[in-house]
């Protein structure tokens, strides 16, 4: 069991208390698998997806739609939702609790429990002990769970619905108008932020698992013979630890590559998962990720969806969970727009000009019209019509005119082999995908950012958010509420706004209680307004990691700060 002191439990009570995260519909007693996010909670979040936002669609010029939550069945049976979206559950026989069979078989040691059968699952369950009630399980029944929340839609329930379990499929149904839309080129791109609901079988672990939950997802729509990225060269020398499958297999550490080498030794599948792979890290880190506990591993091929060539997840490591899923980035080739096509009856591909026309052997079929005319009649016409389509067989060409069955002979037409032009093909392209869970992500900054120190003698919290993502970015503090430091004050928060920081004003209780409010909620930067300030028009700006000092005109402090809080400048770099 994990020490209930852990940083978990810290980072919770903290997050409870200082208005990020609490469970939801707390006074009618909260659902596992649900949460609220509070003031800062809901800032920060928000922060975090304008990071992503920064990259997938400043940086790619991946534009981003909004799909409804509710989806119609057909699109969820295309994609595999509706027959495989499940997870093995048991029922405990003696205190009746729902469990996922995996995640208990994991629990005592198993490895590569989310691959085994129910039968293997069954066998290696049978001498546990429950985790709800401590009894030794016996002979359970593993079965199929699926996932989805099913819905209906209208009055009496013509249609049913399901809540949708991934934003993806929003930008795969809408890949007509998407391709259209960037004007008939690949490779191109969709992303989308927004909810998505898994009825998730036993969720115990607080914001990482959730029935309820924001996922960020780019699709990007490559030619299925180009997967090297345009702009490569942007991580090509980028370097991170990664547990391919070969290191998997032998217990070896992460190796060290860059993504050129990931590439080039096969380690990596091609340059577009690669750059995903490479961006992550970026991102990760630029949110306040510890580079030190962030890993990229490769999917085994026993864990990797059949359909897929190449996976990876990045994973952050928790104190109380271990390594975490937080990205997954996987090619996913056609079988997306492929299970649409099949489903809808869409055309789900792009015609693909040749460089240069393409000469071809074609065989044309000519009508031989005096003949078919006693033989078919007022019929003649609209077969003729048909035939250059058909291919020949043995004993002629197969049609069906107005649903009859009509088989041509071959004396009514002759086969000309001839050479055309042809100027390009029908394209399915494949789909890399980059998928964010948003709020393992806001977990892990508040875990990483958590941190005890000491200041001025005595311990204090402090959330060492960067500054990118930190819900309040500055605070001003008068000295006291009095002799007009608070009208100075009040002036000063307002200028801070007009710049965009998001500022808090503060007068109640000694200096260095409000700055330890402050360092609580990872506020960067904290300005004093004291009785100096009334005579030479300057305040203490304090930074919240190191606790220094400086001494600023007043008239340059908002714009000090937009330039700290947009990264432009650091606090060592100010007089
Ligand atoms: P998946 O489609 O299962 O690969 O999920 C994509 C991403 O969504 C994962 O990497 C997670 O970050 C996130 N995610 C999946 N399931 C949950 C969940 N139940 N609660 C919170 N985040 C989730």
């Amino acid at each position: 069991m994990a020490d209930m002191e852990d940083t978990y439990e810290r980072v919770t009570e903290l997050a409870r208390r200082r208005g990020f995260v609490w469970p939801s519909s707390e006074i009618y007693g909260s659902v596992a698998g649900f949460i609220d996010y509070g003031p800062l909670g809901a800032m920060m979040k928000r922060r975090i997806e304008n990071v992503w936002r920064k990259f997938y669609v400043v940086q790619e010029g991946y534009y981003e739609i909004e799909c409804p939550t509710v989806g119609i069945e057909p699109i969820y049976v295309a994609s595999g939702h509706v027959g495989g979206f499940s997870d093995k559950m048991f029922q405990c026989p003696h205190c009746l609790e729902f469990l996922r069979a995996d995640h208990v078989a994991e629990s005592f040691g198993i490895p590569h429990a989310g691959t085994m059968s129910k039968q293997d699952l069954h066998d290696v369950l049978v001498d546990k002990e429950c985790p709800a009630c401590g009894k030794v399980l016996g002979p359970v029944d593993v079965f199929d769970f699926n996932l989805m929340f099913t819905t209906s839609i209208g009055p009496g329930g013509q249609r049913k619905g399901y809540l949708r379990p991934e934003t993806a499929q929003g930008m795969f149904v809408d890949f007509p108008r998407l391709l259209r839309f960037y004007r008939d080129h690949l490779p191109f791109g969709a992303v989308q932020i927004g909810k998505s609901y898994r009825n998730e079988i036993s969720p115990r672990q607080g914001m990482i698992r959730l029935r309820e939950f924001t996922q960020a997802e780019a699709e990007i729509f490559v030619h299925p013979e180009e997967k090297d990225h345009p702009f490569f060269s942007r991580y090509a020398d980028y370097a991170m630890p990664l547990c391919g499958i070969a290191q998997q297999e032998t217990d070896a550490p992460a190796i060290t590559k860059t993504m050129r080498q990931a590439v080039d030794e096969g380690i990596i599948a091609n340059e577009y998962v690669a750059y995903y792979v490479a961006m992550t890290h970026d991102i990760l880190c630029t949110i306040g990720f510890n580079p030190d506990k962030i890993r990229f591993r490769q999917h085994m091929p026993d864990e990797r969806a059949h359909y897929a060539t190449d996976c990876w997840d990045a994973e952050a490591l928790s104190d109380r969970f271990g390594w975490v899923e937080i990205v997954g980035i996987a090619d996913r080739t056609n079988y997306d727009l492929k299970a649409h096509s099949k489903v809808s009856g869409e055309k789900m591909t792009i015609f693909v000009q040749y460089p240069e026309a393409k000469k071809v052997h074609h065989k044309a079929i000519v009508p031989n019209y005096g003949k078919m005319g006693p033989m078919f009649r007022n019929k003649a016409k609209a077969i003729a019509e048909l035939m250059p389509t058909a291919v020949p067989q043995p004993d002629g060409l197969h049609l069906v005119v107005d649903g009859e069955e009509i088989i041509v002979p071959p004396e009514m037409y002759t086969v000309k082999d001839e050479m055309v032009d042809v100027f390009g093909e029908d394209v399915m392209p494949h789909v890399i995908e980059p998928s964010y869970g948003i709020d393992r992500m806001s977990y892990m900054v508040l875990e990483h950012a958590y941190a005890e120190d000491v200041a001025d003698g005595e311990t204090r919290t402090v959330m060492r958010f960067k500054s990118c993502v930190a819900p309040v970015q500055a605070a001003v503090l008068p000295l006291m509420a009095r002799d007009g430091l608070d009208e100075i004050a009040r002036k000063l928060v307002d200028a801070l706004q007009n710049e965009g920081v998001q500022t808090e004003y503060d007068d109640a209780g000694a200096i260095g209680r409000r700055y330890r409010r402050q360092d609580e909620i990872g506020t960067p930067v904290c300005i004093t307004i004291d009785y100096d300030t009334k005579e030479d028009a300057s305040a203490t700006v304090r930074d919240r990691d190191s606790m220094k000092q400086v001494r600023l005109p007043l008239a340059e402090i908002p714009a000090v700060v937009y330039q700290l809080m947009n990264g432009k400048k650091t606090f060592d770099q100010l007089r």
